[in-house]
Order: structure tokens, then C-alpha cells, then sequence
């Protein structure tokens, strides 16, 4: 019966590749149905990792002047390499570059295109008990895409891919772009620009459309946004009101979901919503509950990967909102802390979710990537390696 199963599965997607593709193309075959089926993974993670004390050296003798920036990509290549055979030794089956290319986990990301500059900040972004010293980043003139940068890094992780991995390419969501631009520092810079959010929107969906085509060409199957913008909306003290957090909400779900539009359909297209990492210190705190019907009922992903490693998250109950077949991947266990959570504890949770999202579409990882900018959170590699260590075999135990 079972072999009936596979045979009538395996004619069907023969049929759809020899009726979408000339030629039936088995490697890429394979790869489609490993990433459809299985990201997110049960045992995931976000995509950031501490970066190697030797890696750090290199980036600072760079801004010295004391290494030339081929000289730091092979530094770069080397940790990345390192990185992916210990995920691969962990036994994840997702393999990321750790975001070791970048200085922060978002402003890269926006300086891969023109129109847009930036420069060392003076003053920094108020964390809760730390400045992060960010880059200022503004607009030019129209954001444009040529070939981003992250896509040649992309093709480096892909290199790097088995039988057992897929691997994962993280970028900045459309609306924190979107954001970047309306803080008010820049509000009066943007608006000479664009005369409206409309166009602004438009410009960076298009653009983010060219990249991730780019990078579904280069073979990318797995893609995260991850979008600190909703931390934003939902954050205590925040100033705005209802009206204005529903008007906000519904641009942010539109210009993501412009970006995201048309999409191959073996894309695995995710979020990840966060209320800010750096350090270990976050930036906001709040419940998903006024902004879970536009996020989990509106926005066109397969899967939300949620931060819920404290009380600062709120409740499960707004997962009620989440639509459709969309999955939740619980962020249950901190990457702020090096303490190990107690297991029984992570698997009650997760089955109070149940009451919200069969356990078929939940999943488990840390509840944000490990150094989201460069400068990492207060936990030891070894920390961090038990943390992945502990999801796994909690995972595991749940969902066998
Ligand atoms: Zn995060």
C-alpha cells in the first residue's frame, strides 16, 4: 500500500514537472519536494549564530584598514564552513551562513540597493538597558535593485547543501524596509523621495520581488523574513492609537504581502516577528493580540516563527487568528539567557498551544537567532550549541 502511495505521488509530480518544465529536472525535483515538506522543521531555529572571536578580528582589522575585504570573505568562507558542518553535526536539517556576511541582522540588507546610504550613528537606538549602536540608514533617491549582494551569499550556503539539509536564507521583512525609512529622522529625508507611502511601498516590493527571484534562481527553496515591526506596533508605552496601530498594521501586511506576491509555489516563504535582539537586550514588549488578526489572518506565509521564551509575548490565544494551513514554529526556549529551560515545562507549553493549532502544524525553536547584530547575545558557543541540543530532544519527544 505504501509503495502504491509513493508510485501514484511520484507520477503525479512527474506529470507537473513535465508539464511546467521541458525536462524533467530530478535533482531539482528532489530538492522541491524535501523543502515542501519539510520546512519549517520540527527542530528549527531562526538563523543567526554567535560569530567565532576570529571572525570578529577579521571585521574590526578590515574598518582599520589592516586586511583587504578578500582577505575577510576568506575568513568569512572559512567560519560559514565551520558553522554549517556543526548545524549539520547538531542534526538540523536547515543550514543558514549564521549571518556572519553582516553587521546586523536588517541594515545590510537595505545597503544591497540603491538609493539608499548610511553611515556610522552617533547616538544609537534606545534597547532596553544598552544603546545599539546601528548604522543610520536613509534614502537617496528610488530604492533599485541590480544583483544583490546576498545572493552570491546565498549561493555559498547552497554549495554547502546534502541529502539531509536545506538551506535557509533570512533577509529583513518588506515592511521593517518600509519602516526603516518613516522613523522620524528620516520621515522629511523619505518624503522628499516619495511623495507617499503608496509609492514607497510599491518601490520596495518590486525591488524585493527582483531579489528574491534572484535568489529562487540561485536555488533558494527556503526563505524567512523576519520583521521586528509588529514588536513595534505592540510594544508597551507605544503612542499610537488603536486606529493608528490598525492603520499601521494593514500597511505593514500590505507592502510584505506585495513582496511576496507570485511567488513560485516551491517557495517556502516564512516570518519571523520579533520584539528586538541585541545584546541580549530586547526593544519591546507586548502581546500579539492587537495586531494577530492582519499578521496571522492576512499575511501570505507559510509559517510564523514566533517569539514566546517569556511573558513578554503574552498568551497563546491569538493564534486562534492564524489562518488557513499557515504553521507556527513556538519560540519556547531563549537565546537571551544561557540558562536551559526545564523540558517538561517547554512540552506543556506546547501542548496549551494545542488548544490553538493541532500539534501537526506546530513546530519548536529558540525564540530569535542567536546574534541578531554582530556584537551577539551573553551566552558561550558551547551555551548556545546545548540550547539547539535541548530543542532537538525536546522535539523529538513530542512529536517522535
Ligand atoms: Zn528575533
Amino acid at each position: 500500500m505504501a509503495e502504491r502511495c509513493f508510485f501514484v505521488f511520484f507520477k503525479w509530480m512527474e506529470k507537473r514537472y513535465t508539464e511546467t518544465h521541458q525536462k524533467i529536472d530530478w535533482k531539482r525535483m528532489e530538492e522541491d519536494i524535501m523543502a515542501k515538506q519539510h520546512a519549517p522543521f520540527r527542530y528549527d531555529y531562526v538563523g543567526s549564530f554567535l560569530r567565532p572571536e576570529k571572525l570578529k578580528e577579521a571585521r574590526k582589522a578590515l574598518e582599520e584598514g589592516k586586511i583587504t575585504a578578500a582577505e575577510l570573505k576568506a575568513v568569512e568562507d572559512e567560519a560559514i564552513r565551520d558553522l554549517v558542518k556543526k548545524q549539520k553535526e547538531a542534526g538540523y536539517h536547515v543550514i543558514t551562513d549564521g549571518e556572519f556576511r553582516r553587521s546586523t541582522w536588517h541594515l545590510d540588507f537595505m545597503w544591497g540597493f540603491e538609493g539608499v546610504a548610511h553611515k556610522k550613528t552617533e547616538q544609537g537606538i534606545a534597547f532596553q538597558g544598552e544603546d545599539a549602536m546601528l548604522d543610520d540608514t536613509w534614502l537617496t533617491g528610488k530604492i533599485r535593485v541590480g544583483t544583490h549582494p546576498f545572493v552570491e551569499h546565498f549561493r555559498f550556503v547552497k554549495d554547502l547543501e546534502d541529502e539531509h539539509t536545506v538551506a535557509k536564507q533570512t533577509i529583513p521583512a518588506p515592511a521593517q524596509f518600509f519602516a526603516q525609512m518613516l522613523i522620524p529622522g528620516n520621515l522629511e529625508q523619505t518624503r522628499k523621495v516619495y511623495k507617499t507611502d503608496e509609492e514607497l511601498m510599491e518601490d520596495i516590493a518590486e525591488g524585493y520581488r527582483k531579489v528574491i527571484r534572484d535568489l529562487y534562481d540561485a536555488g533558494c527553496r527556503n526563505l524567512q523574513l523576519d520583521d521586528c515591526t509588529w514588536g513595534l506596533l505592540v510594544a508597551e508605552g507605544f503612542a499610537g492609537s488603536r486606529e493608528e496601530i490598525q492603520e499601521s498594521a494593514e500597511k505593514f501586511v500590505k507592502v510584505n504581502n506585495l513582496a511576496i506576491q507570485n511567488q513560485p509555489e516551491d517557495l517556502v516563504i516564512t516570518t519571523h516577528v520579533c520584539r528586538g535582539n541585541y545584546h541580549s537586550a530586547y526593544f519591546s514588549s507586548g502581546a500579539y493580540d492587537p495586531i494577530a488578526k492582519p499578521l496571522f489572518g492576512e499575511e501570505q506565509v507559510d509559517a510564523f516563527y514566533l517569539e514566546y521564551d517569556d511573558e513578554r509575548s503574552g498568551s497563546f490565544a491569538p493564534l486562534a487568528e492564524v489562518t488557513g494551513e499557515k504553521k507556527v514554529v513556538l519560540g519556547l526556549i531563549t537565546t537571551k539567557s544561557p540558562v536551559l529551560e526545564e523540558k517538561e515545562e517547554v512540552k506543556k507549553r506546547i501542548y496549551e498551544a494545542t488548544k490553538y493549532i493541532p500539534l501537526d502544524r506546530l513546530y519548536l525553536s529558540p525564540q530569535c537567532g542567536f546574534a541578531s547584530c554582530e556584537i551577539g547575545n551573553k551566552l558561550t558557543e558551547e551555551e548556545q550549541w546545548a540550547k539547539l541540543a535541548l530543542v532537538k530532544e525536546i522535539a523529538e519527544e513530542v512529536w517522535g
